[in-house]
């Protein structure tokens, strides 16, 4: 090992990850004067937008919202070609604001935090590196992202594949050809469902392999024109203002009321008009879509036959409409000519669970029924949401107890960013908080916000330690449980990555808090407001 790769530095905070979080974090706790050190697993900025660099990959808030609103200037001087822009533009986006702020110096790329220890004694967090390298800090912010520790799915034989092999999670960084190959594609979730149209139009032939149908939304997607970015950029301090105060920080013209006491026909026009304008909108147009069975039961056969319109071939159409789970308990998805893409004659949907995946081969994929022989294997198959990057971190706190016992029976914070037993450390958009759920970029300003202001408190009244008591932890916990409870989130065929249904093991636990954005911010500033209520401050005369 090298001097480089054990030399221990020192520095008031570090922060783990260098997405849109991570770099945000940066400039403010920079801008407040600390000495700050970024670490990075991958060799540039960007967090999911340098992993997934899938054909199709896009955001799905639209662009104009999808932003950091901490600048001003940056979101004057920056334009998005297309209402939805694609990964390769936001990765953009995301160098462009690193490298106007100067932050990249402040980053250290490749090198993977697998540790982070706190030191009692010195107060301090100690944190590992893979390259060997430690990093002593007085505070540790985890902006390890709620998606972005890929789950490795049990397919048997999967090694044995002679062809190409690729994960959406971490498409490679260079051009992949389809021309004249047999392409399959296992998952269809957001990511796959993004990627097949794509793929099809490449491919000679492209095998979906799904084992779970999900409702998709057309995205309508266009190019966005002088005029209409000019207005949003006239009236960003309002809309970015009037964003905060709603559900999810998104300003998508949600519906005021219920509709549980509407007629069929009042419903269905609401569902339609949503439809045709196209994206995530479309499940906020009633305050009820998640809560009343009526009104979900009747938003998921919209979908379907919506489904049954677009796909030409009845059992293709039945194959890919979502029947055993209400609308929203997954993630819904919105595509770019998903359904229309089933018509073509060179695309091939497989039920894998009528006709169940037995193993990979070194040709492809042998189901119950045969094999089917590609060129190329495409997993799009999901994360370990949530919790996955930081369990994996496994930090260490007071009293030598690890992250992953105190979780045991699911993930237990306060406010989504904090943990007894763990002082000093927070985690942006955490277990716990609004999150996935909204607009991200928006919640982890307001995160990071959160963090620097009590930090700048901490400091000015010589505070050593900041740590949540275990009863506000257990009590948030039990709040956001309850709010999940209230749902059809959480019931029968519920299984999605929301419960971590996806990693075997995993508790069954709905980790994002319900009670919409707005509110959750409006308790953390309560939270500090009343002297960060909940938390235990220890300064040096008290210990
Ligand atoms: P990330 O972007 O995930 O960044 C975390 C970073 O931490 C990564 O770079 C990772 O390498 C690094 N890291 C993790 N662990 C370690 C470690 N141990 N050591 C060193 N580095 C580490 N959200 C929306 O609101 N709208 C969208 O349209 C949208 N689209 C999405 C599309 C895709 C394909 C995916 C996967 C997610 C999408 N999301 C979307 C969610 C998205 O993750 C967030 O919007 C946002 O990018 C999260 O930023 P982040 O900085 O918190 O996390
Ligand atoms: P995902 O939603 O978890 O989907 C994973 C897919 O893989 C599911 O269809 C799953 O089927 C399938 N799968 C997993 N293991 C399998 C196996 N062994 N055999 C067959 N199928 C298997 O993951 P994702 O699509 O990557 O999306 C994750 C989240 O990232 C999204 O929900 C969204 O929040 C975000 N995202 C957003 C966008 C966007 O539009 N901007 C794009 C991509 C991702 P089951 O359902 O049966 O488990």
């Amino acid at each position: 090992m090298s001097a480089a790769q054990t030399h221990t530095s020192k520095y008031d905070i570090v922060i783990v990850g260098a997405g849109f979080a991570g770099l945000y974090a940066l400039y403010r706790f920079r801008n407040e004067g600390y000495r700050v050190k970024v670490i990075e697993a991958g060799n540039g900025v960007g967090g999911t937008w340098f992993w997934n660099r899938y054909p199709g990959a896009r955001c799905d808030v639209e662009s104009m919202q999808y932003s950091y609103s901490f600048s001003d200037e940056v979101q004057q001087e920056w334009s998005w070609s297309e209402r939805y822009a694609p990964q390769g533009e936001i990765l953009e986006y995301v160098n462009f604001v690193a490298d106007k702020f100067d932050l990249k110096k402040d980053i250290q790329f490749n090198t993977r935090v697998n540790t982070a220890v706190f030191d009692e004694a010195a107060g301090l967090w100690e944190i590992g590196c893979e390259t060997g390298e430690t990093f002593v800090a007085k505070y540790c912010l985890m902006a390890t992202g709620c998606l972005s520790v890929p789950m490795s799915p049990k397919l048997d034989g999967i090694e044995r594949f002679k062809g190409e092999l690729y994960r959406t999670s971490s498409w490679p960084d260079k051009p992949v050809s389809f021309e004249g190959k047999r392409v399959g594609l296992i998952g269809t979730g957001s990511s796959g469902i993004q990627a097949t149209p794509r793929l099809a139009a490449a491919a000679d032939h492209l095998y979906v392999f799904q084992r779970t149908p999900n409702y998709s939304i057309p995205a309508h997607n266009h190019e966005l024109d002088d005029d209409y970015q000019h207005d949003w950029k006239s009236h960003y301090p309002e809309r970015r203002a009037l964003a905060k105060q709603t559900r999810n920080n998104t300003l998508n013209a949600a519906g005021e009321g219920p509709g549980e006491g509407l007629s069929w026909d009042e419903r269905e026009a609401v569902f339609e008009e949503r439809w045709q304008f196209g994206g995530l909108g479309f499940m906020y147009g009633f305050t009820d879509m998640t809560s009343s069975k009526v009104v979900n039961d009747h938003a998921s056969d919209f979908v379907r036959r919506k489904i049954d319109q677009i796909v030409k071939d009845p059992e293709t159409a039945a194959k890919l409409k979502p029947m055993h789970y209400p609308i929203g308990a997954k993630r819904i998805c919105v595509d770019t000519d998903y359904y229309k893409t089933f018509n073509r004659e060179n695309v091939t949907l497989l039920d894998v669970k009528a006709d169940p995946i037995e193993t990979v081969t070194e040709a492809g994929v042998k189901l119950a029924s045969g094999e089917i022989e590609v060129d190329i294997l495409i997993l799009a198959t999901g994360f370990d949401a949530m919790t996955g990057a930081l369990t994996r971190i496994n930090p260490v706190g007071r009293g030598g107890q690890t992250l992953t016992e105190r979780w045991e029976d699911g993930p237990k914070t306060y406010l989504g960013m904090a943990i007894d037993g763990f002082p000093n450390m927070f985690i942006v958009t955490g277990p716990g908080s609004p999150s996935v759920f909204t607009n991200m970029v928006t919640s982890v300003e307001q995160n990071v916000d959160w963090v620097a202001d009590c930090m700048n408190r901490l400091e000015t009244e010589g505070v050593q330690t900041i740590e949540a008591t275990t009863e506000a932890v257990d009590d948030w916990t039990v709040k956001v449980g309850e709010l999940a409870e209230n749902t059809l989130l959480t019931g029968l065929g519920s299984n999605s990555w929301y419960v971590g249904a996806n990693i075997e093991g995993k508790p069954k636990v709905f980790m994002a808090y319900l009670g919409g954005a707005a509110t959750y911010s409006d308790i953390c500033k309560s939270v500090a407001d009343d002297g960060y209520a909940g938390f235990r401050l220890v300064s040096p005369a008290d210990a």
